[in-house]
């Protein structure tokens, strides 16, 4: 593996020469984008795409999202789309917002796990939108970490999760969004958000008018088989607690032993007898989301065993992620943590 570090103009035309050609040839290079580093290959070459589940272990029931720069790219990999599709990727592209839309015949299926559609998405990175442009590929490309971790959202966790089975990692600093992005599908009416984002459902409506959010029981349906699997989990146990501070201390305290440790807000101050990690304003929501997943891959790095976390607003997108990498398991007001026994 070469670890190539972008500075703040990017990547030179060399080194952007040579990724490219090995794109060509089949390879899977971890790149840099605003919202976490992705595992790209071209969307177009089947024997390229199988590596990426293959180095990801990524159940092949779980569809990948196409990363393009142009409009053109956008034309060769879907049938159709609506004025609303026009409308959310003049409001929205490039950025953190992911479009499912019919696909064409040429798009293989590996790529979209059979499905009739394709997830597109244009980032706004602009080391990414030069690889693509540079390639004159269109990008499949999950995140670049190990299935069921956190995501990566610096070049170091790549390299943690993926070592030398992948050619190239692409350094281009800390992701700014740092959560995946929103997904929503326009293959008919009413859309649906298949996955919560820094870009919110509100942003959206204000663009296209009512949409729908997928619903739990929905979750399992073929409409987005990805979102059924546990994600985002370090290998610690994360114990999501809702309410103020004293319902959290409270809690917390009742349970604590030297192997665990504490997400919060930054600059509150707990009476909490473990290490307390910071990781945003507890009403800054693109702060929390930048560091979400550093923060619970810190908590591993320092050999923890139980991470305890202060919940943020359940509106906003890092409550979803943590909810899946708690593994659902949320306790509020009415609910008490069982003192484990199991660490
Ligand atoms: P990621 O794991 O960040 O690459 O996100 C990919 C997710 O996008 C999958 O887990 C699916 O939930 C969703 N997705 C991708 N393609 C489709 C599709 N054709 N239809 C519905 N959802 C899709
Ligand atoms: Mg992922």
């Amino acid at each position: 593996m070469e670890l190539i570090k972008a500075d703040e103009n990017g990547l030179s035309s060399e080194e952007l020469e040579k990724i490219s050609e090995r794109l060509h040839g089949g390879a899977v290079v971890a790149i840099p984008t605003e919202t976490v580093y992705g595992l790209a290959a071209d969307a177009m070459n089947q024997e390229a795409v199988k590596k990426i589940f293959e180095i990801k272990g990524r159940p092949s029931d779980n569809p990948l999202i196409v990363h393009i720069s142009n409009m053109r790219m956008l034309n060769n990999l879907v049938s159709d789309f609506s004025n609303d599709a026009k409308k959310l990727i003049n409001a929205f592209w490039p950025g953190p917002l992911t479009l499912v839309l019919k696909k064409n015949r040429e798009v293989p299926n590996i790529v979209t796990a059979g499905l009739d559609s394709v997830a597109v998405r244009m980032p706004s990175h602009k080391v990414a939108l030069s690889i693509i442009e540079c390639a004159k590929l269109p990008l499949a490309a999950p995140s670049a970490n190990l299935s069921g971790l956190p995501s990566p959202t610096m070049a170091r966790h790549c390299v943690d999760d993926l070592g030398d089975k992948v050619d190239f990692i692409v350094d281009g600093g800390s992701c700014k969004v740092g959560l995946e992005s929103t997904i929503i599908l326009m293959t008919k009416k009413p859309y649906k958000i298949l996955r919560t984002g820094i870009i919110t459902k509100s942003q959206i409506e204000g663009v296209i008018g009512a949409v729908e959010t997928l619903q739990k029981h929905e979750e399992e349906s073929i409409c987005s088989p990805g979102i059924k699997y546990r994600h985002y989990s370090p290998n610690a146990e994360v114990v999501l607690i809702s309410g103020g501070i004293s319902e959290f201390t409270t809690q917390v305290n009742a349970v604590l032993d030297g192997s665990s440790c504490a997400m919060v807000f930054t600059g509150e101050k707990l009476d909490l007898d473990c290490m307390c990690l910071e990781y945003g304003g507890q009403f800054n929501s693109a702060e929390l989301a930048h560091n979400l997943f550093a923060v619970l891959r810190k908590v591993d790095e320092l050999g923890f065993k139980r991470v305890f976390v202060r919940a943020p607003s359940p509106h906003c997108a890092v409550y979803d992620r943590l909810t899946r990498a708690a593994g659902r398991e949320s306790f509020g007001e009415n609910k008490r943590i069982k003192r484990t026994t199991v660490f």
